[in-house]
């Protein structure tokens, strides 16, 4: 459970989630995070790695304490950064409207919430579960990769969730040129990821042989 200190002001703090699978994480992610941080002022975020994803096969992922202890690892040297178990100790499929709720509930006076995640992710929000309710508990944040067309999510967007018009923020993050698919690509052929995700990360994977398909 991870406790926050109030606000200096009593005013609501400003919390960002930051949700994904982290297999594993990498530069890109930590980049996101300390811009999301810095451009929207918010006093902390939160990584939520994803337990069993309610879209995917249990066995698509690397096993969520894999997960949960990379992603620990890296944020480690930042003090605005922390990571919550919250989804990975669910044995049910983990839904983001009951993280949101939790973090909500957690505060008092009610936080400011920003769920930070892919912009792929949230064009398919009206699919996830009470996404109504998620809409009126926080605000977006949609991070695309370079060469992303943000003309073309707004366009989807506008289509599929006008409700999410209002609701949420483009990110576009060069550094997430990088992806999670890319690092586990390289390690399987036997590639460095040195630089592409923080050295404990790295030393972790080579130490649990993560992503390697040779044995
Ligand atoms: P994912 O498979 O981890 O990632 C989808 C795409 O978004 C990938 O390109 C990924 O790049 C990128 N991405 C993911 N998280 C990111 C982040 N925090 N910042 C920047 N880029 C990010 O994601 P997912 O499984 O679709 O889920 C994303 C979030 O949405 C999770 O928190 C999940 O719980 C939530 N979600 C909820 C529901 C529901 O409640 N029903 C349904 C679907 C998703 P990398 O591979 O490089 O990370």
């Amino acid at each position: 459970m991870i406790s926050f200190n109030r606000n200096e002001t009593g005013g609501p703090r400003k919390i960002g989630l930051m949700g994904g699978t982290f297999d594993p994480i990498h530069v890109g992610h930590l980049v996101t995070a300390e811009e999301a941080r810095q451009q929207f002022d918010l006093h902390c975020v939160v990584f939520v790695p994803t337990g069993i994803p309610p879209h995917k096969k249990e066995e698509a992922v690397t096993h969520p304490e894999h997960r949960y202890l990379m992603t620990s690892l890296a944020v480690m040297s930042n003090p605005s950064f922390f990571v919550s178990r919250l989804e990975i100790d669910r044995s049910e499929p983990s839904f983001t409207i009951d993280t949101v709720n939790h973090f909500f509930r957690s505060e008092d006076p009610d936080p400011e919430l920003y769920f930070i995640t892919g912009a792929d992710a949230i064009l398919e929000i009206f699919t996830w579960k009470d996404y109504e309710e998620l809409l009126s508990r926080c605000t977006f944040i949609a991070v695309s990769r370079p060469g992303y067309s943000l003309d073309r999510f707004r366009g989807t967007l506008r289509h599929t969730c006008p409700d999410l018009l209002d609701k949420v923020h483009l990110l576009e993050i060069p550094a997430l040129a990088v992806s999670s698919t890319f690092i586990r690509e390289r390690v399987a052929l036997g590639k460095t990821i040195k630089y592409l995700t923080p050295e404990p990360v790295e030393q972790y994977i080579k130490k649990h042989s993560l992503y390697r398909t040779d044995i």
